[in-house]
């Protein structure tokens, strides 16, 4: 199925660019049916075949697992998913360099053309408003959908002490938001590790940049490169 090529290098182009390390998930919406997801069984971002896709209901119940292990993070995807019929993707990593931005109060602003979704910056989801003493991860649906309600009409939210989640219309959208919200966040450090006085993006220019990102020309390039690579250790 093409939608399966389609998360499978969806998994791997965000294992390259460092935006999830070992335990970092992207889903997709079923094309079919709106109240299913897709998601790859608990396994290294950069090894997801086809076979380890996973179907879920909305509230993140395994259809058809078959001894396949399920990640304990899914109900992001699933309470994002339920909270947004306008999206088709939820990515959530651990990307680095946005993680210093949840724990300090600095805001991230979009300061670069391809990143202009960042907008004048993107809520902060506070784990300890819900519940304390955690171990930080979204274990239930209570949890998922507390962040889903500040994600709110966003196209990205950040995780204190945690990562982030990145949302998208499409996957391509979804993954290439990911990809360049890691690479935005390293810039606003070394701009203001230059500066505290960042010429920021103006209002007028994050409203003409962003409906047309859909980082349409990047896709093909990184889903070729990525399923050859899915292909190659088939054998
Ligand atoms: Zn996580």
């Amino acid at each position: 199925m093409d939608h399966f090529d389609d998360l499978v290098a969806a998994y791997r182009i965000l294992a390259e660019y460092g935006v999830i390390d070992a335990y970092g998930h992207v889903s997709l919406r079923s094309p079919t049916n709106p109240q299913r997801y897709y998601l790859a069984r608990s396994l290294a971002p950069e090894r997801v075949q086809a076979e380890d896709i996973l179907e879920y209901d909305l509230d993140s119940n395994p259809l058809d697992a078959r001894g396949r292990e399920s990640v304990t993070e899914r109900f992001i995807h699933g309470e994002i998913l339920k909270a947004r019929p306008d999206i088709m993707a939820v990515v959530h990593n651990h990307s680095p360099s946005v993680v210093p931005f949840s724990v300090t109060g600095v805001p991230m602003r979009a300061l670069w053309h391809m990143a202009a979704f960042i907008g004048d910056g993107l809520p902060n989801w506070e784990i300890r408003d819900v519940r304390k003493g955690t171990d930080l991860l979204v274990r239930d649906a209570q949890l998922g959908s507390s962040l889903a309600k500040t994600l709110g009409a966003k196209p990205a939210a950040l995780m204190r002490g945690h990562g982030s989640v990145t949302v998208g219309e499409s996957l391509p959208r979804a993954v290439g938001r990911s990809v360049y919200l890691e690479l935005s966040a390293r810039m606003q450090m070394q701009a203001l590790a230059l500066s505290q006085k960042v010429n920021y993006l103006d209002e007028a220019e994050v409203r003409a940049s962003t409906p047309h990102q859909d980082y349409k020309r990047a896709w093909p390039m990184w889903r070729e490169k990525a399923l050859a690579r899915a292909k190659a250790e088939r054998k």
